[in-house]
C-alpha cells in the first residue's frame, strides 16, 4: 500500500514524497465519555492513512485522493469548509496550523488507506493526524504531538462539523505497540496499559451499515449531556462535565426522561472504563467481558445509538461460551462491533455470523482481526 502511493505521488507530482502514517483505532471501553470529561481506552491498530507529501514552490495544495480517485486543489490562503468532501479533513487540518501561526507554504500531497470508512475505526482523525504530522515534518513545524492531535481534534470541530471528542485523534497519534491507552479525557493524563488477552483475539465485525444519521445525532446527545450539567450545577456548583455527577445526584435532579438515560448511560459508562481496568489489570478477562456487554446494553437502550443490526450481532454471540464480550464501538448507528473472542473459535464464529446476518439483512459483514499498534509516525 505505502509502495502504491509513494508510486501515485511520483507518477503525479514527478518528484520524491515524505511519506507519514496515522492508524485507525478501536475503544475497548469507554464510548461517549470522551466529551464528558471522563474515561476511554482506546488502541490504534494495523490498519493506516498514508500520507505522501512534498513542497510545490506555488500557493496550491494539490491533494490526491488514491481511494476516490479524485484531485482537489484549493489557494493556501483562501478556502473553506467542503463538508461530506475527504478535503475537508485535510484543509481543516491546514486552517488549524495557520490559526496557531505556523506558515504553511503550497504543498502536493497523494494519500489513501485501508481503515474502513465511516466503520467506527476513525478513518476521519487517521487523516487528520496524518495530514498534520506529514505538514508538520515537511516544513520542519516540530510540533508536538499533544498539540497535533489538538488541532486535529479541532479540524473535525470546525471544518467537519462534528463536535467529537479528544479520544479519536489521541489515540490515532499516541499509539504503542501491545498497549492501549488509558486517557483522562479532562486532563489528557494517560498511561499505557498492557493489553495481555492470551488465548483472546479482537474481533471486528463490522456491519456494513454506514452511520450517516450519526453526525447530528451526536451533536444532539451531547446537548443533552449538558443539559444534564446545567441541572447538576444547581445543586452542586463545582460540577463541570458528567464525570463529576453520581448517580446519587442525578437522581435529585428534575430532568426529562431521555436526558435522565443519556446522563445516566454516561456516568455508568465512565465508572466501567475504571472497573475494566482494574479487572484486566487481575487478568480477569471474564469480568471485563461483562463490563463489555454492559456497556452494548447501555448503549443500546438508554443512549440509544445502536441499530438493528448492531443489537443482532451482539445478541447473536450471547450463545457462544468462546465469546467473553461483544459491543458496538464508536460513535454508533451503525460501524463495527468488537467482540473478545477465543482464538479457536474466531473462525467458526464468523461463518456463522456470516450466514445469520446475511440471512437476516441481505448484507455481508466483514471481519477484522485486530491488535494495539504504534500511533502516527514515519514510513
Ligand atoms: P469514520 O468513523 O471512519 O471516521 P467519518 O464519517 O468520521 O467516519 O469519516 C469518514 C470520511 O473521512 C470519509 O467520508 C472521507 O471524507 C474521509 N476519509 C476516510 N478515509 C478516507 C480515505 N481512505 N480516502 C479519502 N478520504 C477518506
Ligand atoms: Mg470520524
Amino acid at each position: 500500500m505505502y509502495q502504491s502511493i509513494k508510486n501515485t505521488f511520483i507518477d503525479i507530482f514527478d518528484q520524491e514524497p515524505l511519506l507519514v502514517y496515522s492508524p485507525g483505532r478501536i475503544n475497548l471501553i469507554g464510548e461517549h465519555t470522551d466529551y464528558n470529561g471522563g474515561f476511554v481506552l482506546p488502541a490504534a491498530i494495523d490498519k493506516k492513512m498514508v500520507v505522501a507529501i512534498a513542497e510545490n514552490d506555488s500557493q496550491k495544495a494539490r491533494v490526491y485522493s488514491v481511494d476516490f480517485e479524485e484531485e482537489f486543489s484549493f489557494d493556501i490562503y483562501s478556502f473553506s469548509p467542503k463538508i461530506g468532501h475527504w478535503a475537508t479533513y485535510v484543509m481543516g487540518v491546514v486552517s488549524q496550523l495557520q490559526q496557531a501561526g505556523y506558515t504553511v507554504k503550497g504543498f502536493d500531497m497523494v494519500f489513501g488507506g485501508d481503515i474502513p470508512v465511516g466503520a467506527g475505526l476513525s478513518s476521519s482523525a487517521a487523516l487528520e493526524c496524518a495530514v498534520g504530522f506529514a505538514l508538520s515534518e515537511l516544513f520542519g513545524f516540530d510540533i508536538p504531538k499533544k498539540s497535533l492531535v489538538h488541532y486535529a481534534q479541532k479540524a473535525e470541530h470546525t471544518f467537519a462539523g462534528v463536535q467529537c471528542g479528544i479520544m479519536d485523534q489521541f489515540a490515532s497519534a499516541m499509539g504503542k505497540k501491545g498497549f492501549a491507552i488509558r486517557l483522562d479525557c479532562r486532563t489528557l493524563d494517560f498511561d499505557y496499559f498492557p493489553i495481555n488477552l492470551g488465548e483472546y483475539k479482537i474481533l471486528l465485525v463490522d456491519s456494513q451499515v454506514k452511520h450517516s444519521l450519526a453526525d447530528s445525532a451526536y451533536n444532539k446527545r451531547r446537548l443533552e449531556c449538558e443539559e444534564g450539567v446545567k441541572a447538576a450545577q444547581q445543586i452542586q456548583a463545582d460540577v463541570r462535565d458528567l464525570r463529576d455527577v453520581s448517580i446519587d445526584l442525578l437522581d435529585q435532579l428534575n430532568l426529562d426522561a431521555v436526558v435522565y438515560d443519556r446522563c445516566k448511560f454516561v456516568i455508568e459508562e465512565n465508572q466501567r472504563v475504571l472497573d475494566s481496568c482494574e479487572l484486566l489489570s487481575k487478568g480477569d478477562l471474564e469480568g471485563f467481558g461483562r463490563k463489555v456487554y454492559q456497556s452494548h446494553q447501555g448503549l443500546s437502550k438508554l443512549y440509544e445509538v445502536s441499530c438493528e443490526e448492531l443489537d443482532f450481532l451482539v445478541d447473536f454471540t450471547k450463545e457462544i461460551p468462546e465469546v467473553l464480550g461483544s459491543r458496538m464501538m464508536g460513535g454508533g448507528f451503525g460501524g463495527c462491533t468488537i467482540n473478545i473472542v477465543h482464538q479457536d473459535a474466531v473462525e467458526k464464529l464468523q461463518n456463522e455470523i456470516l450466514e445469520a446476518y446475511q440471512k437476516k439483512f441481505n448484507k455481508t459483514p466483514k471481519f477484522y482481526i485486530v491488535s494495539p499498534e504504534d500511533g502516527t509516525g514515519f514510513l
